[in-house]
């Protein structure tokens, strides 16, 4: 690569399936660098003097503080809009963070849960169903949890990490590829309601023309896609805030609607936010381990929430003690990585969001307002609100997810699952 083509601003390949650069707004401010380099941890991670393509983990930082839009996503919006012409029925799965930042982008206050108005606009646009991506969520953590506590078990390898943010899978593939095992094999949300659309709901329903699409907070997403069959098109937030105004529909005027089925427990919702799958696991991995209900602490477990670089804890499970980190943001990568290696710590699960906060502040989400801690703050506060407020706030109360299980005659972590529910082969492409 050419000096000049990364000195002040993050170089974008041709081939980037996830974001582009407009040339025409671009005022080499170098704002996308600044977010690359600090808390993404990949501008300068490689020899970009050498390399022949630009690395890029697709996680959209770069588009989300552009101050002029000149990086944007690849949109994919209009192909579904094209699809229901053409008579495909469409099946939308809808992200947990997507229902706390779309509101953002018709005027509502940071964190506003605006669900029910988006699956009536969904709906409006010529959706046929609208189903949960946190039911997915759920299925996630049912898989990943028993993954984790068969390698704790029978000597696997350990630390775990989970896998359900597509730009961090891509960033230990590219810069730690010795670590590519530790990764769980688990689906993501999205893979794992997707999975469960095709091969389950679509044939018990004889559904034959038909199109999955994940509404998400994150770039990534559409690069995640085209490693499986699973999800037909991934689109962002932006994305679905401009096919809604553009079909000219007066969101703040909409009724609610509820989902048309596969709805998730809270922990599937707190999935959303740095921390949030860390819990949600060691709610279930305490249930499994002890047949007993998670108590006060797991339920509210202040220790993995919140914005900081680097959160550990040691969770007693039983006699078992279970360490665990969290880490907000690829950028923090290298220092656990180093822990890791020099012995200095030894963890046994370890969460890594590539956007600092989660999803909440996914690369693909509003930009009405400024991204900061405040608005974060408020955004994942709303998602523990929530999971405060429901009746059923762990994964393995879901009677959805039984029912699954029963109907497909599979168990979690089996054979069969992992023929569904499981990557057998993580295939990383380099550069897009
Ligand atoms: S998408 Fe992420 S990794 Fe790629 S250039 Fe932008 S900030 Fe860097
Ligand atoms: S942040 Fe946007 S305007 Fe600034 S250098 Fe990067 S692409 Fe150009």
């Amino acid at each position: 690569m050419k000096k000049s083509e990364y000195l002040r601003r993050v170089p974008i390949s041709k081939n980037n399936i996830c974001i582009y650069r407009d040339e025409s707004k671009c005022t080499n401010c170098g704002a996308c660098k600044g977010i690359c380099k600090s808390r993404i941890g990949v501008y300068g991670h490689y020899d970009m003097d050498k390399a022949k393509e630009p690395i890029c983990i697709n996680c959209g930082q770069c588009s989300l503080v552009c101050p002029n839009n000149s990086i944007r996503e690849v949109e994919d919006y209009k192909k579904v809009r094209k699809d229901i012409e053409k008579g495909y029925k469409i099946i939308v799965q809808i992200a947990p963070a997507t229902r706390f930042l779309l509101g953002d982008e018709f005027g509502y206050s940071p964190g506003k849960n605006v669900i029910g108005k988006l699956i009536t606009a969904l709906h409006l646009m010529g959706v046929s169903y609208v189903f949960d991506t946190a039911f997915g969520a759920d299925l996630t953590i049912t898989e990943e949890a028993n993954e984790f506590i068969e390698r704790l078990n029978n000597n696997g390898l350990l630390p775990m990490f989970t896998s359900c943010c597509p730009a961090w899978v891509k960033y230990v593939s590219e810069f730690y590829p010795e670590f590519t095992d530790n990764l769980s094999s688990t689906k993501s949300p999205i893979g794992m309601m997707g999975a469960t659309i095709k091969n389950y709901f679509v044939p018990k329903n004889n559904i034959t023309k038909y199109k999955v699409v994940a509404i998400v907070p994150c770039t990534a997403k559409k690069y995640e896609i085209t490693l499986g069959d699973d999800v037909d098109y991934a689109i962002t937030v932006r994305e679905v805030a401009k096919w809604i105004r553009e079909s000219k529909i007066d969101f703040r005027k909409l009724e609610s609607s509820k989902f048309d089925d596969f709805t998730g427990t809270s922990s599937g919702i707190i999935f959303g936010t740095s921390g949030g799958v860390m819990e949600a696991m060691l709610r279930y991995a305490y249930h499994k381990l002890t047949y007993r209900s998670p108590g006060k602490k797991l339920l509210n477990n202040e220790a993995v929430r919140g914005l900081s670089d680097i959160k550990e804890s040691i969770i007693k499970i039983g006699d078992r003690e279970i360490s665990v980190a969290v880490v907000n943001g690829t950028g923090d990568v290298p220092k656990l990585i180093e822990m890791i290696k020099s012995g200095e710590k030894k963890y046994d699960i370890v969460e890594v969001m590539a956007c600092d906060g989660g999803c909440i502040a996914g690369g693909g989400g509003s930009k009405k307002y400024k991204i900061t801690n405040t608005n974060k703050d408020l955004r994942s506060k709303a998602m523990y609100k929530k999971d405060k407020s429901v009746k059923r706030r762990n994964s393995y109360e879901n009677p959805k997810i039984k029912k699954l299980y029963k109907e497909l005659g599979i168990k979690p972590n089996s054979e069969e699952s992992k023929r569904l529910l499981h990557v057998s082969n993580r295939k990383i492409e380099k550069v897009k």
